[in-house]
């Protein structure tokens, strides 16, 4: 639903050349190409967008459609929302057969009377990216925003100043032509004016001809507490302007959680990882742990082994829903001392013949481990 803008997903700008568009688009083509991402679907995903983004901008007429109206001028599902024709692999070559008259007919949305050029404009996705932090306590942030906006040269008319465009010499104005194909008879959008009925001989030369211009938008966003990577916030109306009268498009604001030195979240809880020295974990103590709400301390017990989690309720991040707050698990992990001196390493040695004089008793793993061992050996 949410649509890219065609010349983003070629990465080229908005008066990129028609050998540019191409250069970028067999780049893509052959980066994310089917055959050459066999099973992968986010590639195959690419591949189609850029296909399609290829197909409108290089074709000047429809370039100049969507540079005019943005997606709802060159996608009949724009205007139809979900399970309207699109552009479904299977109807490809049923569609350009007909010269895209089986879309002007299933395309659907289209508003109905005299005026069959109403588009609904087509929603635009934001990607922002926040801290973990920020997920946790919840923020404000700034964003700026594409936005059409009319030509201040041409006020909107697209022609150059001191010219005025003309009516359509295809259309005689009406912005729709009848089309005779084999029984049928249809009333077909114009395709040399796409329905404006005007023609334009001397285009503006600030917005090409389109009439509209990208400006940026700011918009301030506020991000709920508890707010997960890969949430969405719709921002009704934000998205890219309809067409004559037609209502805008939504600007859905996609959360992207940037990862944590220390923390991992799942779902509402939080993972660390804790390194203790050995000799803390065999002794036991107490722990400086971070949490996302400053310093806690946990005790360590005894013996405390390598893997034990510990979980310290209410510290995770509160649910975006219910507020509920998880937990914080901390993952122990026993540190095996390295860099160690002479003395350090007398003493470890020392410390070692007096274990193993005891080794079931002090190192039970290791010993039932040992014992294990010898007894598939000695079958
Ligand atoms: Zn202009
Ligand atoms: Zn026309």
């Amino acid at each position: 639903m949410a649509k890219r803008d065609y010349y983003d997903v070629l990465g080229v700008n908005r008066d990129a050349s028609e050998e540019d568009i191409k250069k970028s688009y067999r780049k893509l083509a052959m980066k994310f190409h089917p055959d050459r991402n066999p099973n992968d679907k986010s590639a195959e995903e690419k591949f189609k967008e850029a296909k399609e983004a290829y197909e409108v901008l290089s074709d000047s007429n429809k370039r100049a459609a969507y540079d005019r109206y943005g997606h709802a001028g060159v996608d009949p599902s724009a205007a139809g929302g979900p399970g309207g024709f699109g552009s479904g692999a299977g109807f490809e070559g049923f569609s350009d057969a007909f010269g895209g008259i089986f879309d002007e007919i299933f395309g659907g949305g289209r508003g109905g009377g005299g005026r069959s050029n109403v588009y609904r404009g087509a929603d635009l996705r934001y990607n922002l990216e926040i801290s973990l932090e920020e997920a946790a306590r919840g923020a404000e942030k700034t964003i700026r925003i594409p936005l059409m906006e009319e030509c201040e040269i041409c006020h909107g008319s697209g022609a150059k100043p001191g010219t005025q465009p003309k009516t359509c010499p295809t259309c005689g104005g009406a912005g729709q032509v009848r089309m005779q194909q084999g029984f049928f008879s249809i009333q077909q959008t114009c395709p040399k004016c796409h329905g404006s009925g005007r023609h334009i001989s001397d285009p503006c030369g600030s917005c090409h001809g389109a009439g509209r211009v990208k400006k940026q938008k700011t918009l301030e966003v506020k991000i709920p507490v508890g707010i997960d990577d890969g949430m969405r916030l719709r921002h009704a109306g934000y998205g890219e302007p309809g067409v004559n009268g037609g209502p805008p498009g939504d600007l859905y604001v996609e959360i992207h959680v940037r990862e944590h030195p220390v923390f991992q979240r799942d779902h509402d809880d939080l993972h660390c990882e804790m390194p203790i020295g050995f000799a803390t974990a065999a002794l036991g103590g107490e722990i400086a742990i971070p949490t996302l709400d400053g310093v806690a301390n946990l005790k360590i017990p005894a013996e405390t082994q390598s893997g034990k989690v510990f979980r310290l309720r209410g510290k995770g991040i509160r649910n975006v829903r219910s507020g509920h707050p998880g937990d914080l698990l901390c993952h122990v992990v026993v540190e095996t001392p390295v860099n160690l001196n002479e003395r350090q390493k007398e003493l470890l040695r020392e410390f070692e013949e007096l274990a193993q004089k005891d080794a079931a008793k002090q190192t039970p793993r290791a010993k039932g481990w040992m014992d294990k061992v010898r007894e598939f050996f000695s079958d």
